[in-house]
């Protein structure tokens, strides 16, 4: 794991955010359409939802002896929510995937996104974000003794194994035009996917993949990263507080 800024740090361009994120009081009014203070309105609730990932080891994964999530994304959220809310088991979670986890945060469901969540353009449109709290890649996972050594042996043929609403699924159609790519819900059926001989290799960033490595040796990450994929806290856009004073509440 390379790039970890200090949590410290992390925390506070965050709680930066969230200051703006527009979530659902505990009377279910919007804060939003209300325009009265987030900040206060999330102290209100007295709780933070997050959407978190539930099967991404590192990242976010559920342990099932415990039944808790754990992962970098969670020790995040919970480090946000004890210094908005004095508590860290203030922070409650729900699970996302890549595909539903904007969807979930517009609806009101989560209030904010800590899901392995790359900074894009084309996502701004939609949700705002913290500043980028890890620094990802993305990469290739195949079986040991694969003949697929880099993105470049993905030619005619080849079948590619990738997430639904990921970065890595758009990308990869990009970057090797001739493979196909065969597309999951999460990062379980993908992986499980690749187990059984469905495809030549699995995308998706390092970090994950370092992650389904680690679980089951057989496996293992190729070739070198071939994008950037900054991960950012996300939370619902048009709040009433401006871009500008987040910048200015963010040295405080
Ligand atoms: N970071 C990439 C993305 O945001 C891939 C990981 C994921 O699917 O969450 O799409």
């Amino acid at each position: 794991m390379k790039n970890i800024l200090s949590l410290a740090l992390i925390s506070l361009i965050a709680v930066v955010m969230l200051a703006a994120c527009g979530s659902k009081g505990s009377n279910g009014e919007s804060a939003k359409d209300s325009k009265k203070d987030t900040l206060a309105a999330i102290k209100d609730q007295d709780k933070m939802v997050f959407g978190v990932k539930t099967d991404t080891r590192l990242f976010g994964l559920k342990n099932p002896s415990s039944g808790d999530i754990e992962g970098f994304d969670i020790d995040i959220a919970k480090q946000i929510a004890k210094d908005i809310l004095g508590d860290e088991n203030k922070a409650e979670f729900k699970e996302v995937t890549s595909k539903t986890r904007i969807p979930m945060l517009q609806n009101g469901d989560i209030d904010a996104i800590v899901a392995t969540m790359t900074i894009t353009d084309e996502r701004k449109k939609e949700v705002d974000f913290s500043d980028v709290y890890f620094e990802a890649g993305q990469s290739l996972l195949v079986k040991k003794g694969s003949k697929i050594k880099s993105i470049e042996d993905l030619g005619k043929g080849s079948k590619v194994l990738a997430v639904k609403g990921s970065t890595s699924s758009q990308n990869i159609r990009e970057k090797a035009p001739d493979a196909s790519v065969l597309e999951f819900e999460n990062y379980t059926e993908a992986f499980t996917a690749l187990k059984s001989g469905q495809g030549d290799a699995l995308t998706t960033d390092n970090a994950i993949l370092y992650g389904m490595a680690d679980e089951n040796k057989n496996y293992q990450l190729t070739g070198e990263p071939f994008t950037d994929e900054p991960y950012g806290v996300a939370v619902k856009k048009d709040n009433w507080l401006s871009q500008k004073k987040l910048t200015l509440l963010s040295k405080r």
